[in-house]
């Protein structure tokens, strides 16, 4: 395939935006080559400037769970945008939204509204230091939660690929706050709960981890977590942005039935949209501004059009619950024929899922933490990307990221990319 266009509108928005992206991982740095520029996309394929048709395994980072321009979210968009874009007012539809969210999701009786991720994990974060008076959080190496200053500190997603574990810009003031574990190891979450005897506040966590590849928690690792903040009177925060409304209509908590005491959402609650979210039960949620002493505000956030799009979406996953399952089904599907042609060409692989996350690493030794994912041949996950790249399908541009399926590609999408992949795999 070629990119030529790609390339030459590449060119031109590096001098125009800082490496001509709006987020960091668009610009391909971890795996080398121009990113490509998308005109347009319809369900399971993106059409990018030079007319190449890819098949799309992103999914704008997950919220595209029916596929792109899925229709009844478009009209409910144009509609609302018929009537006012944004009033900085109640309105009705805010409340569909949290009603819907509320029934949908278990042990939550309030929601608030934000426009991304990162607002929700920040929000939820200020929110647990408020109610219980601590300061300190915990949260694992290798998850990401957006990229506000507490967080990123041994983050996942695009801040890994930059070579340093925290960004320059957030003051130590800051980072002494966040306390790091090891994503699967409940001692490194033990060692740190004994030296900070009542001082944290929270203990964060991806429930399924999505930043680093897909990274499954074992069993008893989520259950653990409980038991630990029961014990030691810390709020246990589970990262639902990515997990929120696809591995289940209850996420993370549904599928692997344990309770968080505060949730956060993004991608699929908006549809596509600019939309986080936050929630926990109603004792929490008083700690609120305007209810409670908490502040957090937000010109654009329950924008109408967000909302609309938002309410689209969840309407029609709680209306069709089958979709989950279908996902999941596509998923085992896809994990089943790329175990079959990346060991029938002698390759060491590890291939991790759960729902309808899945994640391919280059190495030899289970992936069920930061460590164990970076050990990955970075060098062959460059070339598997370019190469199914060049095949028409288009896959997270760093190892460090999972696919996320969407329910428009078809058995026979999964065909084509199993094929491709034989193909590709051949050549590593
Ligand atoms: C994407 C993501 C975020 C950040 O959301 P943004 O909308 O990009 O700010 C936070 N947490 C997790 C688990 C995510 O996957």
């Amino acid at each position: 395939m070629i990119y030529k266009r790609s390339s030459a509108l590449f060119k031109e928005a590096k001098e125009y935006i800082p490496g001509g992206v709006n987020s960091p991982v668009r610009a391909f740095n971890a795996v080398g080559g121009d990113p490509i520029f998308v005109k347009y996309a319809k369900g399971a394929y993106l059409y990018d400037e030079d007319d190449n048709r890819l098949v799309d395994y992103i999914a704008s980072w997950g919220p595209l769970i029916l596929g792109h321009a899925f229709q009844p979210v478009i009209d409910a968009v144009i509609e609302k945008a018929k009537k006012g874009t944004s009033f900085g007012m109640p309105t009705q539809i805010e409340t569909e939204i949290a009603k819907l969210a509320v029934n949908m999701v278990p042990n939550i009786d309030q929601i608030r509204f934000v426009n991304s991720g990162t607002e929700a994990c920040m929000s939820a974060v200020r929110l647990a230091r408020g109610f219980s008076g601590k300061d300190k959080i915990v949260k694992f190496a290798g998850c990401y939660h957006g990229h506000s200053d507490s967080f990123l500190i041994q983050a996942g997603s695009g801040a890994v690929t930059f070579g340093s574990p925290n960004s320059p810009g957030v003051t130590q003031g800051t980072a002494k706050d966040t306390l790091l574990a090891v994503y699967n190891d409940l001692s490194s979450v033990q060692e740190l709960v004994d030296k900070n005897q009542n001082e944290i506040a929270a203990i964060i966590i991806e429930p399924v981890a999505g930043n680093m590849g897909c990274i499954i928690p074992n069993k008893g690792f989520l259950e653990g977590l409980r038991k630990l903040c029961d014990e030691n009177g810390i709020l246990l925060i589970f990262d639902e942005v990515m997990t929120g409304f696809r591995l289940a209509k209850g996420g993370a908590q549904e599928k692997l039935n344990i309770n968080a005491d505060i949730v956060t959402f993004g991608k699929v609650i908006g549809g596509g949209l600019p939309v986080g979210a936050f929630a926990a039960r109603k004792e929490i949620m008083d700690f609120l501004a305007p209810t409670g002493p908490v502040y957090q505000a937000g010109t654009l956030s329950g924008n109408p059009l967000a909302m609309a799009a938002g309410l689209t979406m969840l309407q029609h996953l709680n209306n069709n619950q089958e979709v989950f399952k279908s996902l999941e089904e596509k998923t085992a599907y896809l994990h089943k024929g790329l175990d079959k042609v990346l060991s029938n060409a002698g390759l060491t692989y590890v291939i991790n899922s759960l729902g309808s996350m899945i994640s391919v690493h280059f190495t030899n030794e289970p992936v069920i933490d930061f460590a164990s994912a970076a050990k990955g041949n970075n060098e062959m996950f460059k070339k598997y990307f370019h190469g199914m790249l060049a095949e028409g399908v288009y896959l997270p541009p760093s190892a460090f990221e999972s696919y996320f399926l969407n329910d428009a590609i078809t058995y026979d999408d999964l065909d084509f990319t199993i094929n491709a992949a034989a193909k590709v795999a051949k050549t590593l």
